[in-house]
């Protein structure tokens, strides 16, 4: 059988522990069989980007740029603990924030629906999708631990020299501090990638946030989606039958658990890394869930949105073969290497991306699938498979 060629390279970024490992066995037995796979290849292993002080990190992030399609592996973010265990150098960054805050762009999360794992909320009917704005607030915040009683001040000093100046606190004790910021350019992008992209699925947008107390800096994202949507969107919006509607975020999560879904939730940073976990575990799996960075100059990031699975990777390295779930993985590839084909204009590029993801969900819908779903299956699981045996199984299934 000859392969399918690309015309382009992707951007390849390696992460860490069990979804590196599965990483590898997706390639090996999913994709190099059927495609001719160009990409540029980017090591984001931890110890790699330790040992080029998160020069990795901006390189692969420029190549995401220069591509416009990259792929990305789980990654450990590091602490304490992993600098011991990895016998770092450093506290390195997160490579997800690097790269977010390099393409600025918004995160679009949606769940995996498979028709025998029912999910736990049931007036969910169709897949909520987060949009999750991708830059500052406490993801590139400022942070003092203040060891006695003094005068916390908020200050801006203008390029001209004028200074704003506001008192936080009078702290009459050790405490804690932190500065976080946004920018109106990157709220105002995050706004029209999220109305682009309601627009493109034709549902409609919600957006909460704490406006009532946080009315300067919450207000801001809601004075500025409301702007945009009027002066740019009302009337296509009007024409597509979909609707933007703005509520207190508390408010909005309630109404959210009582809807049928089919809705793009507009979310900011900690919000929806918080809330994407939440749609995703209550529709069966962190790993039935798909991931894509969409920066406003149109480049991709596809990637899975749980972690490097690092309990099961311990067990892996004690020999045992672990029953991890690749589909967000494989989806992030297939998110890829589709976007690629339309890109390049090849069609039967995308058709295999298209494929591949047919016979994921076929196989789990014929009642084969790791362990995580066959908690959750009904009908029960007819087989509860390793990642391996259940990668096989989908390269069975898609020849
Ligand atoms: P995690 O990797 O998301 O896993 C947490 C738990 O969720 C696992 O122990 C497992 O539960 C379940 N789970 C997640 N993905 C699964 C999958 N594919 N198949 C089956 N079960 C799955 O989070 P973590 O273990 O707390 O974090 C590990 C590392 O990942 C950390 O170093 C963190 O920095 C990093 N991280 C990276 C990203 C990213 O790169 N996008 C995102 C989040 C976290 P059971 O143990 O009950 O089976
Ligand atoms: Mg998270």
């Amino acid at each position: 059988m000859a392969k399918i060629e690309m015309k382009n390279p992707i951007a390849e970024l390696d992460g860490d522990e069990m979804t590196r490992v599965l990483w590898a066995v997706i390639k090996e037995k999913l994709l190099e069989p059927f495609v001719d796979l160009k990409t540029e290849y980017y090591d984001l292993g931890l110890k790699s980007r330790d040992d080029s002080d998160d020069k990795i990190t901006y390189a692969a992030a420029e190549a995401i740029k220069r591509l416009h399609v990259g792929v990305k592996c789980a990654t450990i973010t590091s602490n304490e603990a992993r600098v011991k265990e990895y016998n770092l150098k450093q506290l390195t960054r997160s490579p997800n924030g690097i790269i977010r805050e390099e393409l600025d762009g918004t995160v679009f999360r949606a769940p995996i629906f498979v028709n025998n794992i029912q999910c736990c909320v049931t007036s969910w009917k169709k897949p909520i999708v987060l949009g999750r704005h991708a830059y500052g607030d406490v993801y590139k915040n400022c942070e003092i631990k203040v060891p006695g009683a003094g005068k916390a001040e908020l200050v801006f000093t203008a390029e001209d020299g004028t200074e704003i100046r506001k008192t936080i606190q009078m702290m009459k004790g050790p405490g804690i501090l932190q500065g976080i910021h946004n920018m109106d350019k990157s709220i105002e992008s995050f706004a029209r990638c999220c109305f682009n992209y309601a627009l493109d699925q034709k549902i409609s947008v919600w957006l909460g946030t704490k406006d009532t107390i946080s009315k300067t800096y919450d207000g801001n994202f809601k004075t500025i989606f409301q702007k945009i949507f009027d002066e740019e969107f009302k009337a296509k919006f009007d024409a597509a039958g979909i609707e933007y509607f703005y509520t207190l975020i508390d408010d909005c999560v309630a109404r959210i658990m009582k809807h049928e879904g089919g809705i793009l939730w507009a979310c900011k940073n900690y919000d929806g890394d918080v809330m994407s976990d939440m749609i995703a575990s209550a529709c069966g799996s962190l790993a039935m869930m798909t991931s894509v960075l969409v920066s406003p100059d149109g480049n991709f990031e596809y990637e899975a949105s749980h972690g490097t699975v690092q309990k099961h990777y311990y067990r892996y390295l004690k020999g045992e073969k672990t029953s991890t779930n690749p589909v967000a993985t494989i989806f992030a590839w297939t998110g890829a290497l589709a976007k690629r084909g339309e890109l390049d204009g090849t069609p039967e590029l995308v058709d295999f991306a298209k494929k591949l993801e047919k016979a994921t969900l076929d196989v789990i819908e014929e009642g084969t699938m790791t362990g995580d779903l066959a908690r959750l299956a009904n009908p029960p699981a007819k087989q509860v498979l390793d990642s391996w045996a259940f990668i096989d199984a989908i390269a069975a299934k898609l020849k």
